[in-house]
C-alpha cells in the first residue's frame, strides 16, 4: 500500500495520526477520525494487533493468586474473526476513499512512538478508555511517547462509544460518591437532563505523509495468527446459529437497515426481545456495538428516523433503552474502576452478619466445566452453554439464566463465568460484560439488585414449547415433555434468595430481590489481588 499512502507530502506538514482501537472499528461518528482530519494536512490511520489480547498465547486469566488458571484464549475464535473482517472492512473502506489503514502485530506503546518517528507524528487521537485494563495502556502510551527523543508528540483522548455524552450528564462519573447507584436512577436523570448529541460525519479525508525511510510494512494477520492453527483449521459456521455475525461497519450498517427497515422488526422489539431463538427477536448489534463498529448516536438517528417514517411505540423506545443500560455499564465501569473484577464486586465485602450463607463460592473446576461444556444435565442450561461454545453468542435472556445458575444454583465465584464469557463472546466489552456479572452475582452497586432465576419459570415463560432446547440439545430431542420438564431442576438449589423469576431483559426491569449485602462502597481503583486488572487508575474526566 505504500503507493496510496505516499501522496502529496512534505516533511514540514502538520501530521496527525488517527489509533483506532478494539472497540471503535468504523468510520461513522468517529470524533478523533474527524478532529485528526480537521486539525492537520496530512493523515495516518493505525490499527495495531495487541498480542496480549489477540494471540494464541493470551489467556483469559487473572494472573492471580484468588482464581485457579484456566486455558481459554483471551479472544476466541468467533471474536477474532468478526475482529479480523471488521479490520479488513475499514482498511478497504479507507481504501476506497483513496487513504489507507496501517495494520500491525505488536503493542501499541512499540509501534506508535517508531510512526511517530518515521513520519514526524505531531498528535495521536484516539478514543477515552472506560476500563483499568485500557487506561493502563493509554497511560504506557504516554510514557513511551515522552521518552522519544526530539519529539513533542501526545495522545490526544475524546470521549466516545456512548449514546450520551461524558461531558453532557448531571453528574461526574469520575468522582466518588457521584454515581446514581441504580440503572433506573441513571436513567431518569439523563433521559430529563441530557439530550444526545449528532453523530459526527466521515470526514473528507486529507492525504497519507510519507515516512522518512523505509515505509513500515502493515501486515493483516489470519485467524491462525490470533488463535492457533489447530483452532482456527477448525472454525465453521454452525448451522444451527441464530445469525451468521460478520464483522465490520458495512455489515453492522447492512444489519440495522435490514432489522429495522426491511424486516421492520422495530416496531415489536419489546414484545420479541427476550426470545432465544432465530434472528430477529432481538437486533443482533451487540458484537457491531462492542467493536465500535455501530455508533450508538447512529442507531439512535435511525430510531428517530423510524419512528418518523414507521411508528413510534414503546418498542421503538425500548431499543433507546437498551441502548442507556449499556451506557449505565460503561459510566459504571468509568467509576468503579477495578472493583468490578474483584469478588465482591462494587458492593464491597459483606460483613458476617448480613451474609448469606449460599454465597460462599466455590472454585470447583469439574463443576465449571460442565457449565462451559453444557453437560450439566439440566436442558435449558445446556442449550444456552452449548449455542454460545458454537457460535459465541447467546440471548440477554439465556445469559442472565445461565449466569444465575452457576452463580446461585452450581455457588461457583462468578468470575469464573465472566472471564468465561470474556474469551467466547463475540460481542465481549469488559464494561458490559463485567458489570452484567457482578448485578448476577448480586455484587453489583445497587444494594436492592439481588436476582434469582428460577430455571423451570424461566423456561416456561421463554421456552415453552422447549423449541429452543431441542434446537441445541439433540438428547432431548427423543425425551417426553415430562422427562424434559423434570431434568429442568436438576442442579437447581433450594431458592433461598427472593424475586424468583427475573422479569423484562436488561437491566431496569427485573423484579428486584431484597438486598442481602450492606449498601455500596466507595469506588477503588485499588483491588485484592495484584493484577493488571486491580493496579490502574481511574481515567479523568477531561484529558
Ligand atoms: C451475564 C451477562 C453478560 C453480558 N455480557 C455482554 C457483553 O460482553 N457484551 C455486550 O454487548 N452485552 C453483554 N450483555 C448484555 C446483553 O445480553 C447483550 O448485549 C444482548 O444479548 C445482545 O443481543 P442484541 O444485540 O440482540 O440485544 P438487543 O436486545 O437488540 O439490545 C440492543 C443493544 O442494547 C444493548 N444491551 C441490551 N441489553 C443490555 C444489557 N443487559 N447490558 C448492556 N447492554 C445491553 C446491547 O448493546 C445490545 O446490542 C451481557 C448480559 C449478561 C446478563
Amino acid at each position: 500500500m505504500a503507493s496510496i499512502a505516499r501522496k502529496a507530502a512534505s516533511k514540514t506538514s502538520s501530521v496527525g495520526l488517527v489509533f483506532f482501537r478494539y472497540s471503535d472499528i468504523r468510520l461513522h461518528d468517529h470524533e478523533p477520525l474527524f478532529t485528526c482530519h480537521k486539525n492537520h494536512q496530512q493523515v495516518l490511520h493505525c490499527f495495531c494487533f495487541d498480542p496480549r489480547v489477540t494471540s494464541p498465547s493470551a489467556k483469559a486469566d487473572f494472573n492471580s493468586k484468588s482464581l485457579p488458571t484456566t486455558n481459554y484464549l483471551k479472544t476466541d475464535v468467533y471474536r477474532s474473526k468478526f475482529l479480523l473482517e471488521a479490520v479488513t472492512d475499514l482498511q478497504s473502506n479507507l481504501r476506497s476513499r483513496n487513504h489507507n489503514l496501517l495494520v500491525f502485530n505488536g503493542t501499541p506503546e512499540t509501534i506508535l512512538p517508531s510512526l511517530v518517528s518515521q513520519y514526524n507524528v505531531e498528535k495521536i487521537y484516539t478514543h477515552v478508555g472506560e476500563t483499568v485494563e485500557e487506561n493502563i495502556l493509554l497511560s504506557s502510551i504516554d510514557q513511551s511517547l515522552q521518552q522519544l527523543p526530539g519529539s513533542t508528540c501526545s495522545l490526544h483522548r475524546i470521549w466516545g462509544n456512548t449514546l450520551y455524552h461524558l461531558d453532557d450528564l448531571p453528574f461526574d462519573p469520575t468522582q466518588v460518591g457521584k454515581f446514581p447507584t441504580s440503572c433506573s436512577q441513571f436513567r431518569q436523570k439523563i433521559e430529563k437532563q441530557c439530550s444526545i448529541r449528532p453523530c459526527f460525519p466521515v470526514p473528507v479525508l486529507k492525504s497519507a505523509p510519507t515516512a522518512t525511510g523505509a515505509e513500515p510494512s502493515s501486515n493483516m494477520p489470519t485467524l491462525a495468527d490470533l488463535v492457533g492453527s489447530d483452532v482456527a483449521n477448525k472454525y465453521a459456521l454452525d448451522a444451527r446459529a441464530a445469525f451468521p455475525f460478520v464483522g465490520g461497519e458495512t455489515a453492522a450498517l447492512a444489519r440495522m437497515k435490514d432489522y429495522f427497515f426491511d424486516q421492520d422488526a422495530l416496531k415489536d422489539y419489546f414484545h420479541t426481545r427476550n426470545g432465544m431463538l432465530g434472528p430477529n427477536y432481538s437486533s443482533k448489534f451487540s458484537p457491531w456495538l462492542s467493536m465500535g463498529s455501530l455508533s450508538p448516536r447512529l442507531v439512535f438517528q435511525e430510531v428517530t428516523r423510524y419512528e418518523k417514517s414507521r411508528v413510534k411505540n414503546k418498542d421503538t423506545y425500548w431499543m433507546i433503552f437498551e441502548l442507556i443500560v449499556r451506557d449505565f455499564f460503561r459510566f459504571y465501569a468509568l467509576h468503579w474502576g477495578s472493583s468490578i473484577y474483584h469478588v465482591w464486586g462494587p458492593k464491597g465485602k459483606p460483613t458476617a452478619s448480613s451474609r448469606n450463607k449460599s454465597t460462599k463460592w466455590t472454585q470447583d473446576l469439574q463443576l465449571f466445566a460442565r457449565w462451559t461444556s453444557g453437560t450439566t444435565g439440566n436442558p435449558m442450561i445446556d442449550a444456552n452453554m452449548r449455542e454460545l461454545a458454537a457460535t459465541g453468542f447467546m440471548s440477554n435472556r439465556g445469559r442472565q439464566i445461565v449466569a444465575s445458575y452457576l452463580t446461585r444454583d452450581l455457588a461457583l465465584d462468578w468470575r469464573l463465568g465472566a472471564m468465561y464469557f470474556e474469551s467466547v463472546l463475540i460481542d465481549h466489552d469488559p464494561c458490559s460484560n463485567w458489570g452484567n456479572w457482578t448485578y448476577a452475582a448480586g455484587v453489583g452497586a445497587d444494594p436492592r439488585e439481588d436476582r434469582y432465576f428460577s430455571i423451570p419459570k424461566q423456561t416456561k415463560n421463554y421456552d415453552g414449547k422447549h423449541e429452543y432446547i431441542r434446537h441445541w440439545v439433540d438428547e432431548m430431542k427423543v425425551v417426553s415433555e415430562q422427562q424434559l420438564r423434570t431434568q429442568l431442576t436438576r442442579g437447581c438449589r433450594k431458592q433461598t434468595w427472593n424475586g424468583g423469576g427475573g422479569g423484562g431483559g436488561g437491566g431496569g426491569s427485573g423484579k428486584k430481590g431484597k438486598g442481602k449485602y450492606g449498601s455500596g462502597r466507595k469506588p477503588s481503583s485499588k483491588g485484592g489481588n495484584g493484577n493488571r486488572r486491580n493496579n490502574g487508575k481511574k481515567s479523568a474526566k477531561k484529558q
